[in-house]
């Protein structure tokens, strides 16, 4: 059986969280808790799923600022996984101050993601990959059995992450685009950060940044 997705878009500046389950176990993993944490765990508690990782593609506030919320709600933690070269950000709130906003402090990870590294929801494997520029510790998970990655602020519909936050930079995200995402068979599907999905193939035809 195979995964189910459900995007729920949050907060301030209307970030996709996604609630992602394996079908067959009913465990689920939310790739970016945004924002409204609440509301995530309902989803998941309405459809009979047990939430059992966050999986952060990055550490700004806007992808993590509903973890607290999720916690609360929460008898068994579940585990919390973000790259390492990202947890000055997450330990700094995201950078919420440099926005005016504040969002309520969340435990440190329990899961130090690294390249290559293979992490498993139910009878699914997802792929890490190392995708800096956008942050320094950005990492994006691919399920090659089911054609789909999540790529959280390296690439969108027609766009790519910005880089003049602290830690970005514009160079290393396009080498990072280039080796990680667009080697990627073109029919891979991307569920980015912000906006709707695309895929790698028409990306690499029609992005304006990569051409
Ligand atoms: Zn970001
Ligand atoms: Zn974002």
């Amino acid at each position: 059986m195979s995964l189910e997705i459900i995007p729920l878009v949050l907060g301030p500046v209307r970030t996709n969280a996604y609630l992602v389950v394996d079908q067959q176990t009913k465990s689920a993993v939310v790739i970016d808790p945004a924002w409204d944490g609440e509301l995530i765990l309902q989803e998941a508690h309405r459809r009979g799923w047990v939430i059992e990782q966050l999986w952060l593609t990055h550490a700004h506030f806007d992808h993590m600022g509903g973890i607290a919320g999720l916690l609360k709600g929460m008898s068994v933690q579940p585990r919390i996984a973000l790259h390492p070269a990202d947890l000055p950000l997450y330990k700094a709130q995201g950078g919420a101050a440099l926005f005016g906003i504040r969002i309520p402090p969340s435990p440190e990870p329990t899961i130090s993601l690294k390249h290559g590294q293979l992490l498993t929801l139910g009878t699914h494997t997802f792929e890490v990959r190392h995708c800096p520029g956008h942050t320094p510790g950005h990492v994006v998970f691919y399920c090659s059995s089911e054609k789909v990655m999540f790529c959280g602020d390296v690439i969108f519909w027609g766009g790519i992450g910005r880089t003049d936050l602290p830690g970005g930079d514009y160079d290393t995200l396009i080498r990072s685009i280039r080796t990680q995402i667009l080697s990627l068979p073109n029919n891979t599907r991307l569920l980015s950060g912000h906006g709707g999905e695309t895929t790698v193939g028409a990306e690499r035809l029609d992005n304006p940044f990569l051409s």
